[in-house]
């Protein structure tokens, strides 16, 4: 099982999921501001990768909720700051605690014993939900939670730096060129919110170009 969002990193944790076992994948949208551009990702990338099993689930309560720059059209998504002391506006209220219950869930049901997610702690926006403790203590949670307490969440990129993750994805054939990562746009991506800066930034450390579109403004930049 694979969460996969349609962004690089859960392309390139979907691509060693498919690489070593018969991969089911689950997509959540959660009134992000680009979730259209996000399911065509999931659905192109499992197509790519000929993952069959896939789940898509909405979550109402995040919007509902709000508190973040994704989920709150009153929020504006900033541009990536160079240097950062709290965590951004585009963090979603215990996001990824959602996911992973719907993951583990469907896992249970399919007799899964992995779910892969793609959480990274360093290169990142320093969400508190990417953090390896984070992980150590919601697998505590599953163990005792589940029939069996075999299911286990997996982290396969979370100690790595993203030049690296972006290298291994080359290496998997993970394809990039269907992925989306921007937090504001579904057209061009915007290549001045956070994650697209933390992308392109990536990429360029990996020495490889990033094959999806940027606004043009950001491509006379590059240049
Ligand atoms: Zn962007």
């Amino acid at each position: 099982m694979v969460l996969l969002s349609g962004g690089m990193d859960s392309c390139v944790c979907a691509a060693l999921a498919a690489r070593e076992f018969n991969a089911a994948a689950v997509h959540i949208s959660y009134g992000q501001r680009t979730e259209e551009r996000e399911l065509r990702a999931f659905l192109e990338i499992c197509d790519r990768l000929e993952i069959c099993d896939r789940l898509v689930v909405r979550n109402e309560a995040l919007r509902a909720i709000g508190g973040s720059a994704l989920t709150d059209p009153e929020i504006a998504v900033p541009e990536s700051p160079m240097i950062r002391h709290e965590i951004p506006v585009t963090y979603v209220p215990f996001r990824n605690a959602h996911f992973l219950s719907v993951a583990v869930s469907w896992a249970e049901v399919l007799e899964a014993e992995k779910v892969y997610i793609g959480a990274v702690e360093q290169d990142s926006s320093g969400y508190p939900d990417c953090r390896p403790a984070y992980y150590h203590a919601f697998n505590e949670v599953v163990r005792t939670g589940t029939r069996d307490g075999r299911i286990e969440v997996v982290t396969p990129l979370i100690g790595m730096r993203k030049a690296e993750i972006v290298s291994l994805g080359l290496e998997l054939g993970a394809p990039f060129d269907l992925t989306w990562s921007c937090y504001s746009r579904e057209d061009r991506a915007c290549g001045v919110c956070d994650s697209c800066v933390l992308r392109l930034r990536a990429f360029r450390e990996a020495g490889a170009s990033d094959p999806i579109i940027y606004c043009e403004a950001v491509e006379k930049v590059k240049v």
